[in-house]
């Protein structure tokens, strides 16, 4: 809690909140800080109106642009429906999703928002790698038992956590089917920053409340692609929204329905009733050969996939 009021007297002491005048349309989405720090003056300067009514210039370097706000953060991105669709296909348990997503959430080695499985559906069938994020049902069970409202559903689909609410009381963590939460023992202390807490920024993370992945909405403000999607050596990992009908990993772009009809899409355990809005493209017809993706792992790692019958045959060769 100590992180959170060290954020909240740096936020008073380091910003002023501005609305823009004019000549800036680009800034659609978020709120405009200024804030001490800068990197040089530009010379250009911007038009703002501050919340006590003044008109003043300010150097475009001293501007930010902030998290959004409660209001905003707890609404959605409007005319929005998010979606991912993750290709097993093509998954060699690079890591680099999982790599990213906790450099760009600031979180400690050991607390992951995306995880990689190693699945293998019997002893005589080929394992293949699962990357997990969150599923952002649009029946979330984690909504449902939380008793303080801490953890809600947006109009674009996502579900999100206020941390400044969540009371630690694991509960979401109990009723989430698929167990993607991760409960914050210690957040991470080496993450500075002058902006203000919002539930769209996940960082700094509030030690003793839970977290999870959450498709990295202040990115999709931006227009931007989630860190695992960008960061995806194999281009496994694609993002876009339903109602448009496309998703992209950046390099390639689907139309959603032909892609989950032509690949034979699916969700994951969706007979519990949840109703995921991340599909699956089973690992079928490789456009790779199954890489083992476990060379170079940390042994807390490994660790993970020791039960896995394909594992267990490589240790019996003494190869692993
Ligand atoms: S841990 Fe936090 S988000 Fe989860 S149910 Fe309890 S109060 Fe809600
Ligand atoms: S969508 Fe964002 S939060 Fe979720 S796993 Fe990917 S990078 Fe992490």
């Amino acid at each position: 809690m100590e992180n959170k009021k060290k954020d909240d007297n740096n936020s008073r002491r380091n910003f002023l909140k501005l609305g823009l005048l004019a000549g800036a349309g680009t800034v659609a989405t978020g709120a405009l800080i200024a804030t001490g720090k800068n990197s040089g003056e530009s010379g250009e300067k911007i038009k703002v109106l501050t919340t006590s009514g003044e008109v003043m210039e300010v150097d475009k370097n001293f501007l930010t642009l902030a998290p959004v706000g409660r209001v905003e953060s707890h609404e959605g991105i409007p005319g929005r429906k998010f979606v991912m669709v993750i290709d097993l296909a093509k998954c060699k348990n690079a890591r680099k999703c999982v790599e990213e997503c906790q450099k760009g959430h600031n979180l400690p080695k050991d607390q992951e928002f995306m995880k990689v499985y190693l699945m293998q559906d019997s002893e005589k069938t080929a394992p293949y790698w699962f990357p997990k994020p969150c599923y952002h049902c649009d029946n979330p069970q984690c909504v449902s038992v939380c008793p303080v409202g801490a953890t809600y559903k947006r109009s674009d689909g996502i579900v999100l956590i206020d941390n400044e609410r969540c009371i630690g009381c694991k509960f979401c963590m109990t009723g989430c089917p698929y167990s993607t939460r991760v409960f914050s023992w210690k957040a991470e202390e080496a993450y500075e920053s002058d902006q203000p807490y919002s539930p769209e920024k996940s960082v700094p993370g509030v030690e003793g409340t839970v977290s999870k992945c959450d498709f990295c909405p202040d990115l999709a403000r931006e227009g931007k692609l989630p860190y695992c999607a960008s960061a995806c050596p194999m281009g496994v990992i694609y993002f876009g929204d339903i109602d448009e009908d496309v998703v992209t990993n950046g390099t390639e772009t689907f139309k959603f329905s032909e892609l989950i009809r032509d690949r034979s899409g699916y969700k994951y355990l969706d007979n519990l009733g949840t109703r995921p809005n991340v599909y699956y493209l089973p690992p079928v017809d490789r456009q790779f050969p199954f890489e083992r993706g476990l060379d170079g792992l940390d042994e807390e790692v490994t660790k993970r996939f020791e039960n896995t019958p394909y594992v267990k045959n490589l240790k019996n060769k003494e190869t692993l």
